[in-house]
């Protein structure tokens, strides 16, 4: 069985069916602020209330605050378990070293779903009109959606998130238990190296792999200069006006799009590489963050990192294909073919080795030590052939030095991605792009 999540803007069948949803949603707020000020943060650390103990007080609030009853009330207690679902997310951000601070107090804004879970909704998909269907949830109303993606057929649905975007739209997320039909990863004695592939996440590059071919991270330059003007747009206005509020919902729309084209490209490089190889060895982007130096990008490409990882991991179950972490020790030091260890400050973009005299660019070469690790973690027998010694003839993969606009052939650009179906992911096509 596996769970997954299928996303649909929504539109309420009347006005007050969207001001019974904002209104539900503010009562939920109100439950976990509850909740967070008067039960959780009184108590020492080493006696929080658990979820069970805060669950059971529900009703008594309900009596002493009647209007809280208005809203469904298996969707107080999901309010009360988001405060403990917080509180893991934080302590397992502070485990992996990261600066978060305490649960905090939810603002008007801050507080914009209301979650079913188990019961209380109903999707029905049988309308008469074609690819539309309609989300009931009990004492809210009626919502259409356009059905662009169905729900799987024997799926169970277990939770539904009804959520008021920034941008104004309301949307819901549906949770399903299914059982798919993925096919099984190939047997690890079946694995031919060659059909497995190292790749070492960067920022300028955003992936760099082993077979050579590099791609570049999004040109991001046109969306970002759309959100500082829509940032500029909303300081003139009048705080909390209706001019503010449509301001604001623009400026929403520009974050959107660049999320949105963040994870296209994500899921464009995971669903390639997880068809196109047997296995795909990556490493722990949280250990390879702490090893960047202290730049400020540090926690920002981390994050990248991590979503593109856990995109990889989705794609390849759906795929059959191994993904690993493999710990980003010494890749980039030591030579993928024999081992020496060399420093190199992170300007040294060549990877020359004064043992063996293996020459290739600093991240070929990590990306290569990735795949070698890769194969020793899966339990393939590895040749030094195996993890690119054929490489070591060819040409080195050439990066794009800053403020170039020729790209050399293996430098694949995130528009070839997005918009072909066939980005050339084993074969970079070899000086097609070059005029003769
Ligand atoms: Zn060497």
């Amino acid at each position: 069985m596996v769970e997954e999540t299928f996303n649909y803007v929504v539109t309420p069948d009347c006005d007050e069916t969207a001001a019974a949803a904002w209104s539900d949603i503010q009562t939920c707020r109100d439950v976990y602020n509850h909740a967070l000020t008067q039960e959780y943060r009184p108590r020492p650390d080493y006696d929080k209330p658990s979820y069970r103990e805060m669950q059971n007080k529900i009703t008594a609030w309900e009596e002493r605050w009647p209007k809280w009853s208005t809203a469904y009330s298996k969707c107080l207690q999901m309010a009360v378990r988001r405060l403990k679902q917080s509180e893991s997310v934080l302590g397992s951000l502070q485990a992996r070293g990261y600066d978060v601070g305490g649960l905090k107090w939810k603002a008007l804004h801050e507080f914009r779903s209301i979650v079913y879970n188990q019961s209380g909704f109903d999707v029905d998909h049988h309308t008469d009109r074609t690819a539309h269907a309609v989300v009931n949830f009990s004492k809210i109303g009626d919502f259409h959606l356009t059905y662009h993606r169905p729900l799987p057929d024997d799926g169970a649905i277990t939770l539904i998130i009804l959520k008021k975007e920034k941008t104004g739209d309301l949307s819901v997320s549906i949770v399903v238990d299914y059982a798919p039909e993925y096919p099984e990863n190939p047997a690890v004695e079946d694995i031919d190296p060659e059909d497995t592939v190292g790749i070492d996440l960067g920022i300028t590059k955003f992936i760099h792999n082993s077979d050579g071919l590099s791609f570049d991270s999004l040109d991001e330059q046109r969306d970002r200069d759309r959100i500082d003007r829509r940032h500029r747009d909303l300081s003139r206005k009048e705080h909390g006006s209706n001019n503010w509020e449509k301001a604001r919902q623009l400026l929403a729309r520009a974050y959107d799009r660049l999320h949105n084209r963040r994870e296209d490209y994500r899921q464009k490089l995971a669903h390639e590489y997880t068809t196109r190889y047997d296995a795909v060895f990556l490493e722990d982007p949280d250990m390879k963050a702490m090893k960047e130096d202290g730049r400020n990008s540090r926690n920002i490409a981390a994050m990248s990192w991590r979503q593109t990882i856990q995109a990889f991991k989705r794609h390849g179950e759906k795929n059959g294909c191994y993904v690993i972490e493999v710990p980003p020790e010494g890749t980039t030091k030591r030579c993928s073919q024999c081992g020496c260890k060399t420093e190199k400050p992170l300007w040294v973009r060549e990877h020359s080795c004064p043992s063996c005299g293996f020459e290739v660019d600093r991240d070929h070469n990590a990306a290569l030590e990735i795949k070698r690790l890769g194969l020793q973690q899966l339990g393939i027998e590895t040749s030094a052939e195996d993890v690119g010694q054929g490489m070591a003839e060819s040409t080195p993969a050439e990066t794009a030095l800053p403020g170039d606009t020729e790209k050399t052939p293996d430098d694949v650009s995130p528009k070839r991605v997005v918009e072909t179906k066939n980005p050339c992911l084993k074969e970079p096509p070899k000086a097609a792009s070059r005029q003769g």
